[in-house]
């Protein structure tokens, strides 16, 4: 596993306690979007489909670290947008190290090395590193050309300097397993700690929609990567064996969505990162006053084809907690490539999907449009 004793005590001490507690909900990994701008415009992302005038808008560095305060969490995964347009970023980062809470930053890697020396080295901080396959696959996932050297380059310097860097992956129906685990060997080759895979989400708002993986080819993209490395030994994963053990079909999981509560500008995202569907104004709301049980594969249509981190590793968390035999075994041996799938959750009872996007815009701007002048300019400081 790609993640440091000393995080692994940290993180297990959290949920054990949790655990223990017999807490019905409880969150693993905040995930923070302090803004929606991007520097690209990559096909199957469906986070940056704003009006500028939201695009301009950031979460302020207090906002930043009251969600963090306010939910608890041992990790931060900070997202976006592009993390690095935010002019306060490594405010925001310092202030989640000094909590002695682990930050994942997300970018890009466009701004990385210009903006390194803003930041020091530190256990709690890993820079995660957007990477989805050698230099053509990715480029073309970006769609724009040399993306993936500076990546490379901003990894290299990054490391160079002491940082940890991780990189994060995602994987979409056209992946060639063969590539992908070529890939994974060039990038343990750079030195990078671990890797952060999933397969897309189907973004309702993504410009393309033709390459989403469904479940079954999820499962099997899975298997013929993991089969080409050790049963997925040979690299680093910054995930649970457990999880990577449900990618490859093994396990069936239901979804957790508040196991990665999300803060937005808008608020705090219903239900998960993926799916906006409407906002609670506190962290509290968010976690007692949402129906929970509407979401997840078999529940809902929007989730049917979803199997990403987000939503799944809580669940193969607690599943480790209540099994840890198994997940010793599966940790051992590596991840089973052959053989029967895990049974599916079936979907004929889910609810159709509800298209709400448009009403959270149109409301975001009439709110916006009605701030004083003064307050709104504060709001948007940072971008560049
Ligand atoms: S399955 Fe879970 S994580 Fe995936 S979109 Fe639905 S609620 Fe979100």
């Amino acid at each position: 596993m790609g993640i440091p004793l000393q995080q692994q005590i940290r993180i297990g001490a959290y949920l054990l306690k949790n655990h223990l507690m017999g807490t019905k909900r409880y969150p693993m990994v905040l995930m923070l979007e302090p803004l929606f701008r991007c520097n690209l415009a990559c096909a199957g992302c469906g986070k940056i489909d704003y009006p500028d005038e939201i695009l301009n808008q950031r979460l302020s560095v207090a906002d930043c670290l009251q969600a963090v305060d306010d939910s608890g969490v041992p990790v931060v995964s900070i997202a976006g947008g592009e993390p690095l347009l935010h002019k306060e970023m490594a405010e925001v980062v310092q202030g989640i190290i000094d909590r002695k809470k682990y930050v994942y930053l997300c970018t890009n890697a466009l701004l990385m090395e210009k903006k390194l020396d803003q930041y020091k080295p530190s256990p709690f901080l890993i820079w995660s590193v957007h990477l989805d396959g050698d230099r053509e696959d990715h480029d073309r996932s970006v769609c724009q050309d040399g993306v993936y050297d500076r990546a490379v380059k901003a990894i290299k310097a990054a490391k160079a300097r002491g940082f940890r860097v991780n990189i994060n992956c995602t994987l979409f129906n056209n992946a060639d397993p063969e590539r992908v685990a070529n890939f994974f060997d060039d990038v343990k080759a750079m030195g990078v700690d671990a890797i952060t895979v999933s397969p897309g989400y189907a973004y309702e708002r993504a410009p393309d929609q033709q390459h989403f993986l469904n479940r079954q080819t999820t499962k099997q993209l899975f298997r013929d990567i993991f089969k080409r490395g050790d049963k997925g030994k040979r690299w680093s994963f910054s995930q649970s064996s457990m999880f990577l053990d449900f990618l490859a079909g093994n396990q069936t999981y239901h979804c957790t969505p508040w196991g990665n509560p999300t803060r937005t500008y808008f608020g705090w995202q219903r239900p998960c990162y993926l799916l906006g569907e409407g906002y609670a104004q506190t962290y509290k709301e968010l976690m007692e006053e949402t129906d929970w049980d509407k979401y997840g594969t078999g529940n809902y249509e929007k989730c049917a084809n979803c199997m990403v981190h987000s939503g799944y590793e809580a669940s193969a968390v607690k599943d480790m907690f209540r099994n840890p035999l198994k997940a010793f075994i599966v940790g051992m041996r590596g991840i089973r490539t052959e053989g029967p799938m895990a049974p599916e959750i079936s979907l004929d009872r889910q609810r159709p999907a509800e298209f709400v996007f448009s009403s959270h815009v149109q409301k975001a701007l009439e709110k916006l449009r009605h701030t004083p002048k003064v307050a709104a300019a504060k709001g948007a400081g940072g971008g560049k």
